[in-house]
C-alpha cells in the first residue's frame, strides 16, 4: 500500500456501474436501474468533505457502455453478466491519491473486482466499504483492497483516510482491516445518523435520480432525492445482517429528517426515497410515533 504523497490528496469515491443479466433474447433477469438516487456516497461525500477532505465523485453507472464479464447458467437459462455505465478502463487510476467503493450487494462483487483492481494498478490505495465487504472482507482483502472498512457508521472515515494520506497515526485507526490482515477493533462511538453532516446543495444534486426499482416513477415526481434517516436495527434475527453491524438502532430526529429533505427539494428534488434500515422501527420507542407523525406533517407542508 502506497501512502498518498503531499501533492495529490483527492479522496476518489466512485459507484459502480450496474449489473445487467440478460438471457439470450435480451430479457432483463434483475432489475436495471440506472438512475436511482444515490444515498451512500451523499452520507459519505457529505461527511469527508466536513473533515476537510478533498472528494472527487465518480459515477460509473452514468453512461451507455456495456461489457459482458461472465456467464451463468440459472434454471437451464444462459445469462450473460455484463456491466453498464461508463467504462470502468476510462478512469485514471492515476488521478486520485486514495480510491473508494462501496458494496451493498453480493452480487456486485464481480463488477467491483473488476474496478478494484483497475483502480489498484496504479498503487494508489482502495479503500472498500458496505455491506459486503463487512460480510466478507477476505474476499476483497484477497482481491487487491488496501482497507476494509468494518464500520457502518462512518465513525471509522476520518482517522483512515488522514492516515491514508499521510496526515495521521495508526494508533487512530478504528474499525478497519488493513491489507496486512492487521485488524483495527472499533475504538469509538459508531457515529450518530444524527451526527452525519448534511449534504452540500451541490452534492445533493450530483446524487438525485429519476428512477426506483423497475416501475415507471411518475414524471411529476421526478427528479427522486433520498435520505437514510436512520441507521441498524434493535432486533436480531438470525437470517439479517443488520444486528452485526454492531450500531443497535439509531435514527435522526425529525428536525433533523426534515432538515435534510429540505435540502433534497432545494436540489430539486419533487419526491424523496428513504432507504431507511428501518424507518417505521422508530414507533417502538417513546415518541416514535409522534416522531414520524411530525416528519410527514413536516413534509407534506414542505
Ligand atoms: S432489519 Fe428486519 S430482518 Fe433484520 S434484524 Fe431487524 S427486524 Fe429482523
Amino acid at each position: 500500500m502506497t501512502i498518498a504523497q503531499e501533492k495529490n490528496s483527492t479522496i476518489g469515491l466512485v459507484e459502480l456501474p450496474q449489473l445487467k443479466l440478460s438471457d439470450p433474447d435480451g430479457n432483463d433477469y434483475y432489475s436495471l436501474r440506472k438512475y436511482e438516487p444515490i444515498i451512500s456516497k451523499q452520507v459519505l461525500i457529505s461527511h469527508l468533505q466536513a473533515g476537510g477532505f478533498q472528494t472527487k465523485f465518480i459515477n460509473l453507472r452514468d453512461g451507455d457502455y456495456e461489457e459482458n464479464y461472465g456467464r451463468i447458467t440459472w434454471r437451464g437459462i444462459e445469462l450473460t453478466k455484463n456491466y453498464v455505465g461508463i467504462d470502468i478502463k476510462t478512469v485514471d487510476p492515476a488521478s486520485c491519491a486514495v480510491w473508494c467503493i462501496t458494496i451493498n450487494f453480493t452480487l456486485y462483487r464481480e463488477i467491483a473486482v473488476i474496478l478494484l483492481k483497475h483502480l489498484a494498478s496504479k498503487g494508489r490505495p482502495v479503500v472498500v466499504g458496505g455491506s459486503d465487504p463487512i460480510a466478507d472482507p477476505e474476499f476483497y482483502l484477497r482481491n487487491g483492497a488496501a482497507v476494509v472498512v468494518q464500520d457502518k457508521s462512518g465513525a471509522a472515515n476520518w482517522p483512515l483516510f488522514n492516515y491514508l494520506l499521510g496526515k495521521g497515526s495508526k494508533e487512530e485507526l478504528t474499525g478497519v482491516t488493513l491489507a496486512d490482515r492487521t485488524q483495527y477493533r472499533k475504538s469509538k462511538k459508531p457515529l450518530h445518523p444524527e451526527e452525519w453532516p448534511l449534504p452540500s446543495l451541490d452534492v445533493a444534486k450530483q446524487c438525485l435520480g429519476n428512477q426506483y426499482w423497475m416501475d415507471p416513477f411518475p414524471e411529476h415526481l421526478l427528479p427522486i432525492g433520498s435520505i437514510f434517516p436512520d441507521m441498524g436495527c434493535d432486533r436480531h434475527c438470525d437470517f439479517c445482517q443488520t444486528p452485526t453491524y454492531g450500531t443497535g438502532y439509531r435514527r435522526m430526529s425529525p428536525q433533523r429528517v426534515l432538515e435534510w429533505l429540505d435540502i433534497q427539494r432545494q436540489a430539486g428534488a419533487k419526491s424523496v426515497v428513504s432507504v431507511s434500515d428501518q424507518f417505521l422501527g422508530r414507533v417502538i420507542f417513546p415518541g416514535g410515533r409522534e416522531e414520524v407523525l411530525e416528519i410527514m406533517n413536516g413534509l407534506r407542508e414542505m
